[in-house]
């Protein structure tokens, strides 16, 4: 990774407009995702509703991946491959999604439920979202990645959960993946400052036991190390006129799941028009 770059507002506006057309097909595939639907199923309605909106899939052919979306049910944490194999009552299902427009990214996640959960999986999905949200708060001006780190994992930790440590956040912009890293842990008062313009994927990958992971031989899925479940949420965050601002949003899940929710409401400078 080279140094940060920093966005102009114009640019930014740029990677909202593809950070929107992910959340509006995480907001499709919500409607969607049921028992008995497989992956490879899912990961084609993604395909075509991300090309209907004149956008490409941002992660296929990234790296030779695969397919649109990363699809990591259960104890897998990130990075899976869809497949046909069907979602079953009581699994979690992380969704990663890209997309590119104009020159910019869009890469965004959120870990769904497959009908009903048991209260341990709800309990890491809900932790593991308010450390998103932990992290977004700390995404402030003259804070520092270090801040970050430590706002997601105190969050984490606390409960017991295991923070990964090798997959981090990014920079992004029209690259997927630029500087800086942002890792789900860290030091307060420790590593880069932030600055207005820059723009984050804050990506808490959070695991029920140990932090440690493996990779399976097809190079690519990562899973827990212990075999629990792991969860994974992501946003696109800007810091604009001092202030972190959300370019993607969870809002079109929430409709699709008829779900009301204030959560995004402090990062957003113009209301939402869905
Ligand atoms: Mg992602
Ligand atoms: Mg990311």
């Amino acid at each position: 990774m080279s140094g940060i770059i920093i966005k102009t507002k114009e640019e930014i506006e740029l990677i909202r407009e593809s950070a929107l057309i992910v959340s509006r097909t995480l907001g499709m595939l919500a409607s969607e995702i049921k028992p008995g639907i497989s992956t490879l199923k899912l990961d084609g309605l993604a395909y075509e509703f991300i090309k209907d909106q004149g956008a490409e899939p941002g992660f296929l052919g990234l790296y030779n991946f695969p397919n649109t979306l990363c699809m990591s049910p259960n104890a897998q944490v990130v990075h899976g491959i869809p497949n046909n194999t069907s979602l079953v009552e009581g699994d979690i299902i992380s969704i990663d999604c890209g997309a590119f427009k104009n020159g910019y990214y869009g890469d965004h996640a959120y870990t769904f439920a497959v009908g009903e959960i048991d209260t341990e999986k709800e309990k890491l999905l809900r932790i593991t979202k308010e450390s998103l949200y932990e992290g977004i708060k700390s995404f402030q001006l003259n804070n520092r990645i270090g801040d970050l780190g430590y706002a997601i994992q105190y969050c984490c930790e606390k409960q017991g959960y295991g923070v990964v440590r090798e997959l981090v956040g990014h920079g992004l912009g029209e690259t997927m993946h630029e500087a800086p890293e942002v890792p789900n842990y860290g030091k307060r008062g420790r590593g880069k400052k932030f600055l207005n313009g820059m723009v984050l994927a804050i990506e808490p990958m959070i695991n029920m036991g140990t932090h440690r992971i493996k990779q399976l031989k097809d190079g690519w899925t990562i899973l827990t190390a212990d075999g629990k479940p792991s969860a994974h949420f992501e946003h696109n965050v800007a810091l604009v006129d001092d202030k972190p601002e959300l370019l993607s949003t969870f809002e079109y899940i929430y409709k699709a799941l008829d779900i009301t929710s204030e959560e995004e409401l402090p990062y957003r400078s113009h209301p939402l028009v869905l």
